[in-house]
């Protein structure tokens, strides 16, 4: 069924009984070209990819939980392409050109929307730094305007300016950036690679890797066995528990991080608000509420909830750039697992394995890259050969001592 606002109106007229479920709900076959382990937003992605751009449709996506039910449905949704190395600015901007087309292409309202994400900054030297980047953005193609403390405070009269500690002296702004609705990208790529003839199989724990002369045969489940000629990891925050089936250990450790909703306001912050001087980036829902997050938790876990000490350190960071977050109310906290990667930055690789590839190490900046990573690993998947934007996303990066820093905290997952 093609979504349209003319089928809005006539299931209107209808007492909207003709809307059909959005995906299936089959039974796992004994056999598949590939399996995708994760019904992530990434996981979902390179099954839509491999399906509508390489032509794959012999494939399952299996879901230990129900689909969305890990970070693509926690993150505080912002998407942008505001990056310096050469390793990572052409692959996010590739996302968010993707971003852009992504509700046209997949026939599903997601909610992009470009409202502009704003990275203050409160020094001279931190002013230089951001130049630097608005440089490096503009020679990918994507778009910069740095914005001085004159213009803020035109457009912005509500940041504390004459903060003491950190007073806000202008911003990066990059006005491609916005926000998405997170669970509705899972959606629209679950629609889009089911109704392609690719298998969603919810509630099916991958519990083994099967390998047998260094290939990969297929997975044990909490269904059965299943064979496959390549299995495809993309499970976020379990990374490593995942890869330990297929006995791998990978640089990557996984941390909580958390997030926060405000009771609903009325509209008063029209884009992404970054603060420079610590960790903390707010936005305001379509229904009002602040978004709000900050910094991992800082220690190991896979648990889904966070501590309070990092709930006072986002609260900190808040009320340092906005005085008046302290006057709204506090809804909602939840908690997601991160892939935190030795240098902050992804993989898209094969493993040394034979038909076993990994996708992970997305850190808490995986959400902006779902378009661009799931359409890179179905170019891996299919092809065999890394895609132009994902070739630095090399697992032997650190044995080769090419790191991927942005933030440049050297071999530290904590503290990218
Ligand atoms: C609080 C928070 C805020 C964030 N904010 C942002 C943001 O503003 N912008 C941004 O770009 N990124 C953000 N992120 C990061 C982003 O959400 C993640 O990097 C990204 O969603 C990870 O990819 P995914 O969607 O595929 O992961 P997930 O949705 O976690 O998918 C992995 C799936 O694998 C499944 N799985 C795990 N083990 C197995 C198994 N053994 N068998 C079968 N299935 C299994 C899980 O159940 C899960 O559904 C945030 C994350 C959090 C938690």
């Amino acid at each position: 069924m093609r979504y349209s606002a003319f089928k809005v109106f006539m299931q209107g007229l209808t007492g909207n009984k003709g809307w059909k479920p959005v995906w299936r709900e089959p039974e796992p076959k004994p056999e598949y070209d590939i399996i995708i382990i994760g019904a992530g937003g990434h996981g979902l992605a390179t099954a839509y990819y491999l399906a509508k751009e390489f032509g794959l449709t012999n494939i399952a996506v299996l879901e230990k939980g129900w689909l969305g039910s890990g970070n693509i449905g926690r993150n505080t949704t912002i998407i942008r392409s505001n990056y310096m190395l050469p390793g990572n600015e052409p692959f996010y901007e590739f996302s968010l050109k993707l971003w852009e087309d992504l509700e046209q292409d997949f026939n599903y309202n997601a909610m992009v929307s470009q409202r502009s994400i704003l990275n203050l900054f409160h020094s001279d030297a931190q002013r230089d730094a951001f130049v630097r980047r608005g440089n490096a953005m503009f020679l990918a193609g994507a778009d910069a305007e740095l914005a001085d403390e004159a213009q803020l405070r035109r457009e912005l009269p509500f940041l504390d300016f004459d903060n003491a500690r950190f007073p806000v002296k202008g911003g990066l702004y990059q006005r491609r950036g916005g926000t998405v609705r997170h669970d509705a990208v899972a959606w629209g790529y679950a629609r889009g690679a089911d109704s392609r003839g690719v298998d969603i199989i919810q509630n099916c724990e991958v519990t083994g890797i099967d390998v047998e002369n260094g290939a990969v045969r297929g997975v044990q489940t909490s269904r059965g066995p299943i064979r496959a000629r390549k299995v495809a990891i993309c499970v976020a925050g379990s990374s490593g528990r995942v890869a330990a089936m297929a006995g791998m250990r990978l640089p990557i450790e996984s941390h909580v991080l958390q997030a926060f909703v405000s009771e609903g306001l009325k509209p008063v912050l029209p884009g992404v608000i970054t603060f420079g001087a610590g960790h903390f980036y707010v936005s305001q829902s379509d229904k009002g509420g602040l978004v709000f997050g900050g910094d991992i938790d800082g220690y190991n876990s896979y648990a889904q909830r966070g501590n309070l000490p990092v709930v006072e350190d986002v609260a900190e960071g808040g009320m340092a750039i906005m005085p008046m977050i302290g006057r709204a109310r506090l809804l909602r906290s939840w908690g997601g697992i991160m892939d935190m990667s030795m240098d902050g930055s992804p993989f898209i690789d094969k493993t040394h394995i034979d038909g076993l590839y990994f996708n992970g190490g997305w850190c808490y900046g995986g959400f902006k890259a779902t378009p661009a990573s799931g359409y890179c690993y179905a170019h891996l998947l299919a092809r065999d050969v890394p895609h132009p934007t994902a070739t630095e996303m090399r697992l032997d990066r650190f044995k080769r001592g090419h790191l991927i820093d942005e933030k440049g905290q050297g071999n530290q997952p904590n503290l990218h």
